[in-house]
């Protein structure tokens, strides 16, 4: 039975980790660590300027008052021996698509357990009003899911998964690359009930119509999106800088 490592940023009390909980029971010998409070939007923050403190909250279950990286490093590196083979992360409250790649703790702890050394991480979310029926399908496809990719063939190395199921319940699976076009985001500027001028980041709106491929498309179109992502962050394109262009500076100096 492979060791499993649960995470996400929504905090312990999520009703989503509690369907993972329950839907990877069997799978093998599960662990939780989980920020004691909700944490989304941190990404790949680790927190370096003050000490961490864990509270054990249940056999195998762990409260950590720091970031969903926090958690994964404290599981591979302290907590749990041997470390994870299996981490999922989730599932969370909220669509995972397009940019909110870059801001998402629930991605983040998913790279970072793949960074780690995990043989299989997963991202799951899904969407901001999944309750019972919905949190315990998400739970289903991810016990599924865990099953189908802990068999050979396994992911390739230094990459992780991002699932996202869509609003109504799904009858396919679709993968997808990551998609874009998300608004800008917003700022509301107010004032606060004593009169003081505050500003507010609120939810970046959807924009555009989404390619059917990408993680946005899927979902529009009913499908489970699943995208296999890297650690990578090098650009995937062609792009050339013009000749001689990197000596220029060298030169001017003499
Ligand atoms: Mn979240």
């Amino acid at each position: 039975m492979p060791v499993i490592l649960l995470t996400n940023d929504d905090g312990i009390h999520a009703p989503g980790l509690h369907a993972l909980e329950k839907s990877l029971a069997d799978l093998g010998e599960v662990w939780t660590v989980a920020p004691d409070v909700e944490r989304s939007a941190c990404g790949r923050a680790v927190t370096l300027n003050r000490p961490l403190r864990v509270t054990k909250v249940g056999p195998r279950r762990f409260a950590v008052d720091g970031t969903p990286v926090d958690c994964v490093l404290l599981a591979f590196r302290s907590l749990m021996d041997p470390s994870p083979k299996i981490v999922v992360s989730g599932i969370n409250r909220g669509f995972n698509v397009g940019e909110d790649l870059d801001y998402s703790g629930t991605v983040g702890a998913a790279a970072e357990a793949a960074l780690q050394g995990a043989h299989l991480s997963v991202a799951v979310s899904t969407h901001s009003r999944a309750n019972g029926n919905s949190l315990d399908h998400a739970g289903d496809f991810s016990q599924y899911l865990v099953k189908k990719l802990w068999a050979e063939p396994r992911l390739p190395e230094g990459s992780y998964l991002n699932v996202n199921l869509p609003t109504k319940p799904a009858h396919k699976i679709r993968w997808t690359r990551q998609g874009n076009r998300l608004g800008r985001g917003r700022v509301v500027v107010d004032k606060d009930p004593r009169g003081k001028k505050f500003y507010w980041i609120a939810e970046r709106p959807e924009e555009g119509e989404p390619p059917p491929n990408t993680d946005r498309g899927a979902l529009k179109d009913e499908c489970i999106s699943l995208s296999l992502l890297t650690l990578d962050r090098n650009w995937q394109g062609n792009w050339t800088p013009p000749a001689h262009w990197d000596n220029g500076f060298f030169e001017e100096q003499v």
